[in-house]
């Protein structure tokens, strides 16, 4: 995670190739907030960050999250209506489809905490929109407990202010990516093992902050307070607070 304006990197996260990026947003942005003195105004992500669990958790953080949401789909492709053609009431937790009829909420599953909506049985059977809505006698709907944020979200996503913040952010981002391959070997691990590549990962960007103070006009105390954070996460991950089970006790042959 890196500062719009200055590029500082503020947060790192390393995670194997087959977990999701996703989950990994709240905890780097609640680690950089404890460097900056107030919320920033907006996080940019890619579309992988845009859920409406992150917008929720966002919302609650008072940060607007730009990341624009995936188109949604039905299983079957485009034939149906998706979810965006159900407008969506939050006070009475409901929907309304596009011929004007409730779809009413029913169940949670217990597992992954989906909300189950369906449509009356008597409205859906007379209705001259069936063909577009469902095969079955009765559409139902399935959304996740932060629907409304990720309405929110979709809604925002369609601004001109919103598509400007999230055009500046692959410059910013893709270029400190870059600069820390090209220019400090982040583009082959040294080591093997998700805490070793995080020590590689937090002593780059520690180099790469470095070089921002040397040659930027950003404020030299948020550059310090940048740094003092990866050091600290360096040193409590060295000490062992944050070592993975999977890797190998030792740390030294990196240090040496
Ligand atoms: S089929 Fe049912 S849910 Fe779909 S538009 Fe018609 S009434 Fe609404």
């Amino acid at each position: 995670m890196a500062d719009g304006k200055a590029r500082v990197i503020l947060g790192v996260s390393v995670t194997p190739a087959n977990r999701h990026d996703h989950d990994e947003a709240v905890p780097i942005v609640d680690e950089a907030l404890k460097l900056l003195k107030g919320p920033p105004e907006a996080v940019c992500a890619d579309k992988a960050y845009a859920s409406g669990k992150n917008a929720q958790a966002m919302e609650s953080r008072r940060i607007r999250l730009i990341s624009p949401p995936l188109k949604p789909k039905t299983y079957t492709g485009d034939e149906f209506f998706t979810i965006e053609d159900f407008e969506y009431d939050e006070e009475n937790d409901q929907f309304t489809c596009p011929a004007g009829r409730q779809v009413t909420y029913t169940t949670t599953e217990k597992k992954r905490g989906r909300r189950t909506y369906r449509a009356r049985r008597s409205d859906c059977c007379d209705c001259r929109l069936k063909p577009q809505c469902t095969y079955s006698e009765r559409r139902h709907l399935k959304v996740t407990r932060h629907h409304a944020s990720l309405v929110r979200l979709r809604a925002d996503s369609k601004t001109e202010d919103f598509k400007k913040l999230y055009a500046t952010r692959a410059p910013v981002i893709e270029g400190v990516f870059a600069e820390a391959k090209q220019w400090h070997g982040l583009g082959r691990a040294w080591r093997r093992g998700l805490s070793k590549m995080l020590v590689q990962s937090l002593l780059v960007s520690a180099i790469i902050n470095f070089k921002r103070i040397m040659a930027t006009n950003c404020p030299l105390s948020t550059l310090l307070f940048a740094l003092r954070a990866l050091i600290r996460q360096l040193w409590s991950h060295l000490r062992g607070a944050d070592r993975c089970p999977h890797d190998s006790p030792s740390l030294q042959p990196i240090l040496g």
